[in-house]
């Protein structure tokens, strides 16, 4: 059912969640766009405008691994001061209030962390650009660290033992992070509604998780800007902006 309007949509969710025992929410970019993270997959969007490095490519050259990471540090700007926003603070209320297990996101800019979800009970899909991993031992490394020496030494460095150091996220190519594939799916059979927001629901394994709910028999949400190819099976459609549905659901505002 397609809200007619702002407040049906924000009335409907909220009965929604009122009798749910376990929320679960997963989120794609268009939570973020009002914190200024830019969507990348979006017309105008970084990726539209420059092809993304495949993960094949970055272990297969330095002039590559130099490359992704001189576009990462000059991404740094967008990144560095984004704080949580209004869907965000609203999701974090529902977790603290002990109404929902944890979000499962495609978004990479560790806001939901950062709006008091603990890092365990936020499953990453794509990974996260905020810190470094080394691709051969994980070991972790900090952004200012890698700046640092690539900056230093004019290339970017590796690990001490010798592995390629890369973001964490998951590249174009790179293999899904099991453990997070797992809990994410762990999360949806438990959940009995499942609140799908900003995302576009298209990208492989995003469009799985709605529909593994709904037939496990949880309630569907959608909110999203545009439609999606699952917006017939969901219980409730919303296309208003994201920031303005959810921010009723912060903890003092309702
Ligand atoms: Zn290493």
């Amino acid at each position: 059912m397609l809200a007619p309007n702002l407040e049906t949509a924000i009335d409907g969710l909220r009965h929604l969640v009122e009798n749910s025992d376990a929320v679960l929410p997963f989120t794609g970019a268009g939570i973020s766009t009002e914190c200024g993270i830019p969507d990348f997959r979006s017309p105008g969007g970084i990726w539209s405008r420059m092809q993304p490095i495949p993960f094949e490519a970055f272990v297969a050259s330095q002039e590559m691994r130099d490359e992704a990471w001189r576009r990462r540090f000059a991404m740094e700007d967008e990144f560095k001061g984004a704080r949580p926003g209004r869907g965000h603070l609203a999701l974090a209320s529902l977790y603290k209030a002990g109404k929902s297990p944890g979000v499962i996101t495609q978004n990479i800019d560790n806001l939901h962390q950062e709006s008091g979800i603990a890092p365990a009970d936020v499953v990453e899909l794509h990974g996260n650009t905020t810190y470094a991993l080394c691709l051969t031992c994980a070991a972790r490394y900090e952004l200012p660290w890698v700046r640092q020496k690539f900056e230093a030494e004019g290339r970017a460095p590796d690990c001490h033992c010798g592995g390629y150091i890369k973001t964490a996220t998951v590249s174009f190519g790179q293999a899904m992070p099991e453990a997070a594939m797992a809990r994410a799916e762990e999360l949806t059979l438990t959940c009995d509604l499942f609140l799908a927001i900003g995302s576009s629901l298209v990208v492989w394994p995003a469009a799985g998780f709605p529909m593994l709910a709904k037939r496990n028999g949880a309630r569907l949400v959608i909110v999203n800007r545009e439609p999606t190819e699952f917006d017939d099976m969901a219980d409730l459609v919303v296309r208003e902006d994201i920031g303005t549905v959810l921010e009723p659901f912060i903890a003092g505002r309702a």
